[in-house]
């Protein structure tokens, strides 16, 4: 009988320092899956450091090591999807470099799709233990504020880390957008999901490459992405204005043909322009936001180009 495949797609992008280790619990857990043909599909992402040479060295010794290595660094979401298209396991996984998603999780997550009959397993963290307070604060405002404007639904410290049938992620793959935002995606299309809740585990080796700024134009990207409240905010905004300044109008009407004021006014009206001056240039920065991505969109540029390969 042969044994069904489970394919590990890992993003790597300068990882040299932790990929000895993730190596390392990849063997492990290989060991602890004997009903299971384990394979790894490392995504290199433009690394500037070894991660590539090492990934090799591992092809080079163990058949179950699989890599594609890209021109450029083109995001982990780009990643993700070439490692997914890449992988042809009956089952498939998305996991961090950086064992920051601990592979022990992996026989819980089967259990749940083959004995259960869940189509993914997927991981959130329920503590944001040795993160940056201010970082935490911002990450829960954002799930708060996108699980409010979207009809897809984003569980609040999510995390890519998630094992899923063939068909789940074929599904996946139909979403050939540009700018992609997997966390909304994985919601979008649907199927039944069961959480598993872990405890914040901190990066084994090297750095995060993620910033604040790289968080917020992450976050803008999945709002922009998975929702059109903001335009619809544009609008309101436009009435609120004008309902305003018209009661303002009749108020002034009021004064004037009551008491006479005949200079005054120059104060309120220079706040007057500015607001809406104000209010308009935001208008428009939204629109713009919009139609940056359906510009991006239209061009229909490959989602990333692949440099080097072991995979047929
Ligand atoms: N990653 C990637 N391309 C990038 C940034 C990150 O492939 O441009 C990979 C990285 O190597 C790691 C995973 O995505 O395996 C998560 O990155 P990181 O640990 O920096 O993020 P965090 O865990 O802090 O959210
Ligand atoms: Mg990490």
């Amino acid at each position: 009988m042969t044994k069904e495949k489970i394919s590990l797609v890992i993003p790597c992008y300068n990882e040299e320092d932790v990929l000895p280790y993730f190596y390392q619990a990849f063997c492990k857990e290989a060991e602890e899956l004997p009903d299971y043909d384990l394979e790894a599909v490392f995504v290199n992402d433009g690394s500037a450091d070894r991660t590539l040479e090492l990934i090799k060295e591992y092809a080079e010794k163990d058949e179950r090591i699989k890599f594609i290595s890209f021109s450029r660094n083109f995001g982990k979401e780009a990643a993700i999807y070439a490692g997914f298209e890449k992988s042809d396991g009956d089952y498939v996984a998305v996991m961090d470099a950086d064992l920051q998603d601990p592979p022990e999780l992996l026989p819980q997550m089967l259990h749940a799709i083959k004995e259960e009959g869940y189509d993914s397993a997927a991981t959130r963290r329920v503590t944001r233990k040795g993160e940056p307070p201010i970082r935490s604060f911002f990450a829960r405002c954002f799930y708060k504020l996108m699980n409010r404007i979207s009809t897809t639904e984003i569980m609040d410290g999510a995390r890519d880390y998630r094992l899923m049938t063939r068909q789940f992620k074929e599904a996946i793959m139909q979403m050939k957008e540009y700018n992609r935002f997997s966390k909304g995606i994985f919601g979008w299309v649907g199927f039944q999901t069961k959480w598993i809740e872990f405890e914040n585990v901190e990066r084994k080796a090297g750095e995060t490459k993620w910033s604040f700024w790289k968080l917020l134009k992450y976050s803008i990207e999945g709002i922009i992405g998975f929702s059109v409240a903001p335009l619809a905010i544009a609008s309101v905004l436009g009435i609120t204005v004008c309902i305003a300044a018209f009661i303002f109008l009749v108020i002034i009407l009021i004064r004037t043909l009551c008491f006479g004021d005949p200079v005054a006014g120059w104060p309120s009206m220079t706040c007057i322009i500015l607001m809406m001056g104000g209010i308009q240039l935001f208008c428009m920065g939204i629109l713009g936001m919009y139609l940056s991505k359906t510009y991006l969109e239209a061009k229909d540029r490959p989602i990333y180009i692949c440099k080097e390969t072991n995979i047929e």
